[in-house]
């Protein structure tokens, strides 16, 4: 970095300031983590300038002994990871793992069903917005109004009257275990192939802390980043489904939807599986459950409601749907105090997915850094404190006395020694 500053002032200033926001503020939001030093160094290395069409052993370049060892240890560790015998860890993210199998499973015009958006899913499982949601005939499914939990008999109802052929499990803003067992007996009773995207709770099923989607779902898939802890990336497991069906899977990858793999990017996924193997790990995803818990203690001591009562996982979702102000009023607030997190719907938010009655919350990256349950529940408190002032008025004053008590907070944490 000191020869960047010398080539590109601006440049180097805009990371060392991320670099100093990421050690001073408070990260919050549940897809976000720390990479370790080392995944970050292997995604540094010369893996970066190397094509690799193909995959190992079978490339359309020459010259790939070297990333074959590397693609191969990553995926060897990824399936003892999560016990399967099928793993493609070529995606670059984990919007193109997901589009993969759209591509491999089901053809354009097909009937899926997916979690609604607003109610916690993920774009790329049907938004309109999205190619999932314009390339195929999408069904949502969600939540049941009165608790908050996913609503299986309604899953039912709607995958038997519909009769989908493929139907998703997995999420981005839930903060309960899922039944995977009832959604696979549901997609077998409709017809359907059952595929799971655990992105948000990946690590928490490598550690055994959440249920494992692998001995029900045809496929799952997944980011590398979140509470997995890698790098920026996608990958796709299976088990038990035979060679016919991988070699969909990898075709869809490459050549479906993209060219040459990130192999830099692969290398690091290598390295965070073996860390992710490590026992460490599995304290660390355990940390990460019982801090939510003792957060989303705090939140109702104080009356926040959370949606569905609690959390059995990395996150939760603040309703704020009867509070004068709005998610988006709540999110700015709370950046004032240096407190990261994400503005998002809540079931049937009258408001628009910019503004949100809600704010999710999450606890990967604050216990990568070594907050326990005793900072986890001061963090909480001061979230509180500043939508407390929110609803009274006193912003001006609170933010900045959280703020400092933040910067103290993280200080005694720093992320990167
Ligand atoms: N799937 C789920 C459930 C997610 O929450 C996300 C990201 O937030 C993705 C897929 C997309 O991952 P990426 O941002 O790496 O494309």
């Amino acid at each position: 970095l000191a020869e960047l500053k010398d080539f590109d002032a601006e440049l180097a200033e805009a990371i060392a300031g991320e670099a100093r926001r990421q050690e001073d503020h408070a990260e919050l939001i549940a897809s976000e983590n720390y990479a370790s030093p080392l995944v970050m160094a292997v995604q540094d290395s010369v893996f970066t300038n190397k094509y690799a069409e193909g995959y190992p052993g079978k490339r359309y370049y020459s010259g790939c002994a070297h990333v074959d060892v590397a693609e191969r240890l990553a995926v060897e560790r990824a399936k003892a990871l999560f016990g399967c015998d099928y793993a493609n860890v070529q995606p670059h993210a984990g919007a193109q793992a997901n589009a993969a199998v759209f591509l491999a499973l089901v053809n354009p015009g097909d009937t899926v069903m997916g979690m609604n958006l607003a109610q916690g899913g993920h774009l790329t499982h049907g938004n309109p917005s999205n190619f999932s949601g314009r390339h195929y005939r999408i069904v949502p499914y969600g939540l049941d109004p009165a608790t908050g939990l996913i609503d299986y008999d309604e899953m039912e109802r709607i995958a038997l009257k519909t009769r989908p052929k493929l139907l998703i499990g997995g999420f981005s803003a839930y903060s309960r275990h899922k039944d995977w067992a009832r959604m696979r007996a549901i997609a077998d009773k409709a017809g359907a192939l059952f595929w799971v995207d655990m992105a948000h709770v990946a690590g928490l099923v490598a550690a055994d802390e959440y249920p494992d989607p692998l001995p029900h779902a045809h496929v799952v898939t997944s980011t590398t980043h979140k509470t997995l802890r890698g790098p920026r990336g996608g990958l796709i497991l299976s088990q038990g489904q035979g060679e016919e069906f991988y070699k969909k899977l990898d075709s869809a990858v490459f050549p479906g939807i993209q060219g040459g793999p990130l192999m830099h990017v692969i290398a690091a996924k290598a390295v965070a599986f073996k860390e992710a193997l490590a026992p460490e790990f599995t304290a660390y995803q355990r940390q990460v459950v019982t801090n939510a818990r003792a957060m989303a203690a705090v939140l109702q001591r104080r009356g926040y409601g959370i949606v569905s009562g609690g959390t059995d996982n990395h996150l939760m979702l603040i309703d704020l749907s009867a509070k004068p102000y709005t998610g988006k009023d709540a999110d700015a607030a709370l950046s004032e105090a240096w407190i990261t997190a994400n503005k998002n719907s809540v079931p049937n938010d009258p408001r628009s997915p910019f503004v949100t009655s809600g704010l999710r919350i999450g606890t990967p990256a604050v216990t990568t850094r070594g907050f326990g349950v005793a900072e986890c529940e001061q963090l909480a408190g001061w979230l509180c404190d500043v939508l407390d002032a929110l609803e009274c008025g006193t912003s001006a004053q609170v933010a900045p006395r959280v703020r400092e008590q933040v910067v103290a907070l993280c200080r005694r944490h720093p992320v990167y020694r």
